[in-house]
């Protein structure tokens, strides 16, 4: 036996492995039906399929968002998500609402202080703010020491998570906290 027919040999053995075990030969997942039973299409048939995490609570329910013509056309629980397997609760089932909703703010606002009105700025000015107010209010509540003891640490900013945020998310931002001095790191999880 040559090089080659040892490699192809090789080959054969593992493809009939795993059809013999099923995975080549496995359904379609679930989330990829389409169909209605009747024949009609349904109204997702021509949609792309993403999917997504309620935005609402700690349990993080996996969603299947369905786009058409770059825009949002259903939300739905995503049946092969671990978490809640298709499933949603009333405010998961109604975030449709949030994606689809005219009274939805989709530009960022500022109310200067002592100001009454709110005016529309650029992302870059709302971030660009957000961190001088941050560095302002840890540089102003800097502690270095306690009773002579080494602490380092701001008690006025607090570090709050939400439900979007997956496990690497959550740990950058906890150590980017904690490098800061920030001691009161908190997700909304834990509510
Ligand atoms: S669907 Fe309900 S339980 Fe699931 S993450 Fe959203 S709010 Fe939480």
């Amino acid at each position: 036996m040559d090089r080659r027919q040892f490699l192809s040999s090789i080959g054969k053995g593992i493809g009939a492995t795993l059809v013999t075990a099923g995975v080549l030969a496995a359904k379609p997942a679930r989330a990829q039906v389409k169909w209605a039973v009747n024949g009609r299409p349904l109204k997702i048939a021509y949609a792309t399929e993403k999917t997504s995490i309620c935005p609402y609570c700690g349990v993080g329910c996996g969603l299947l968002v369905a786009v058409q013509d770059g825009k949002i056309i259903n939300i739905e629980g995503d049946p092969d998500h671990p978490i809640n397997e298709g499933s949603l609760c009333s405010k998961g089932s109604s975030v449709f609402q949030v994606a689809q909703n005219e009274r939805r703010a989709d530009k960022v606002l500022y109310r200067a202080p002592k100001a009454s009105e709110w005016k529309e700025v650029s992302w870059d000015f709302a971030i660009d703010k957000i961190a001088r107010n941050f560095i302002k209010a840890r540089n102003e509540t800097f502690v270095k020491t306690e009773g002579g003891v080494t602490v380092n640490r701001t008690d006025g900013v607090c570090n709050f998570g939400g439900a979007s945020l997956d496990n690497e998310e959550c740990y950058i931002l906890s150590k980017m906290a904690r490098a800061m001095g920030l001691v009161r790191v908190e997700h909304q999880a834990r509510i």
